[in-house]
């Protein structure tokens, strides 16, 4: 089978983390470290770093008093878990010596080692580590913006934007049509967008089955996709006249990548010029690394490039960037990625605040769990390490890989348990 279980993802992150020789005792003392963002990747890194080093001022800002994780929250629009499944807070972090910040960083200015704050802060570091998550390029979709998101939402960071999404699945006519339009690749989450399909076609199979999901997708092809058709087959009539879901994806001839929405109308209009109405409009644009990453200056176009030994970016000494905002291909923009990279960035920060700037060279895990149905869950896994003359991360061979095409039911059924645990083995590590 290809599932890692947190045993094995825990020993993968200390063999890094001892492999790369740095103790996970008190050492030195006086350093600071600010970690911006505490979500996947910021809280990860904050609380690692303590565990490597209490001796560490860890400072942590996030701009939200709670975060809800994105993972599960197509669950949230299928109908199996609720907004506060999804919630947590930091109190676990605190409890780990993490000073815990509730504010919005407005400037950092990496020559004078300084973040500000909306409240009116100014926080100093040693070192600081950067996961701010993604932002959106609004520019992309002609009448699409923060704005008019409010109304049709994109879903695509949780929280206020899901509950608003599931409340418009909720209030849809009975032979209503919902629209989603993922966008161009490199984006959070690769089989994100599918895994919403499965999850709104489950719950309108079982309250509305004369609807219709409408994916119109800026690409040719999508993660796991074979594992997706067949699921869709076997659970929704994929192919059939009766589908719940149809797939209409992008060629060099015809693109179905949506160019422009009407809010007032509810429609959108693809790039061949295909106008569509909906009654539900789900619209994922494009994406760059979040906002704080440009006031660092650490980013390269939209994303932002990073020694994949340390994180450390390449742009600015003194930060490291990691989770979706950082090139550390070939990893996917994925929460267990970035928990990872925490990890290993963790490691490196203690390491070079006391010195000892090799650390041998690093492991990384991820998996991504899509749950297309009742008892229909399939996945892709992989390890990988650091391949350090081409600063490549790349799959350790024989590693990982999808569900089998010939599951049995039984397997299948057993993947939606390990996504549940993954899913409580994860969120305490990050928040326990
Ligand atoms: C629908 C969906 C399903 C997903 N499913 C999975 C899955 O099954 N498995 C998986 O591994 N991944 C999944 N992901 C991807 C995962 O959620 C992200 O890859 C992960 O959250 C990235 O972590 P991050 O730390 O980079 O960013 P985030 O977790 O988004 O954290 C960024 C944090 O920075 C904060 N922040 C931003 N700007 C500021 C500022 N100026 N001041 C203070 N704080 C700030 C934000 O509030 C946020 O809390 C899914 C994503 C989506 C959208």
């Amino acid at each position: 089978m290809t599932n890692f279980s947190r045993r094995d993802f825990m020993k993968v992150s200390a063999t890094a983390a001892a492999a790369a020789g740095f103790p996970a005792i008190a050492l030195g003392g006086g350093k600071k470290v600010v970690v911006v963002g505490g979500g996947t990747g910021g809280a990860t890194a904050a609380k690692y770093i303590r565990k490597l080093d209490p001796s560490v001022e860890v400072t942590l800002i996030e701009q939200n008093k709670n975060y809800f994780t994105c993972y599960m929250s197509n669950e949230v629009l299928g109908g199996d878990r609720k907004m506060d499944d999804i919630k947590h807070g930091y109190e676990g972090l605190k409890k780990h010596g993490v000073r815990v910040v509730i504010d919005t960083v407005t400037g950092i200015d990496p020559q004078a080692k300084k973040i500000t704050t909306k409240g009116g802060d100014t926080f100093t570091y040693d070192r600081a580590v950067l996961s701010p998550g993604i932002d959106f390029k609004w520019e992309g979709i002609e009448g699409y913006d923060a704005k008019v998101a409010e109304k049709i939402p994109h879903a695509w960071k949780a929280g206020p934007q899901t509950a608003l999404l599931r409340k418009q699945l909720e209030a849809m006519k009975d032979g209503g049509t919902v629209i989603i339009a993922p966008p161009t690749n490199p984006f959070r989450c690769p089989p994100g967008p599918y895994e919403r399909a499965s999850q709104i076609a489950m719950y309108l199979q079982a309250k509305k089955p004369k609807s219709k999901i409408i994916i119109l997708d800026r690409k040719p092809k999508f993660s796991k996709q074979g594992l997706f058709v067949q699921g869709w087959k076997d659970l929704y009539g994929y192919g059939t006249a009766n589908s719940l879901i149809e797939w209409h994806g992008s060629t060099k001839a015809s693109s179905n990548g949506v160019a422009e929405v009407d809010a007032a109308g509810m429609t959108v209009t693809t790039d061949s010029l295909n106008t569509v109405k909906g009654d539900v409009l789900n619209v994922i644009p494009a994406q760059k690394a979040g906002k704080v990453a440009f006031m660092a200056g650490v980013n390269e176009n939209d994303w932002c490039p990073v020694n994949k030994k340390t994180f450390e970016s390449t742009k600015q000494k003194g930060i490291h960037v990691i989770g979706d905002a950082s090139i550390a291909s070939k990893m996917p923009k994925s929460g267990y990625s970035a928990n990872s990279q925490a990890k290993v960035c963790a490691a490196a920060v203690v390491g070079m605040l006391n010195g000892k700037e090799d650390g041998g060279t690093p492991s990384y895990v991820n998996t991504c769990y899509s749950i297309v149905g009742k008892d229909y869950g399939i996945s892709v896994a992989a390890v990988y390490r650091l391949n350090e003359e081409k600063n490549l991360i790349g799959k350790v061979k024989g590693s990982g890989g999808l569900t089998p095409m010939d599951a049995s039911a039984e397997a299948r059924r057993r993947e939606v348990e390990y996504a549940y645990s993954w899913y409580n083995n994860i969120t305490a590590d990050i928040f326990g």
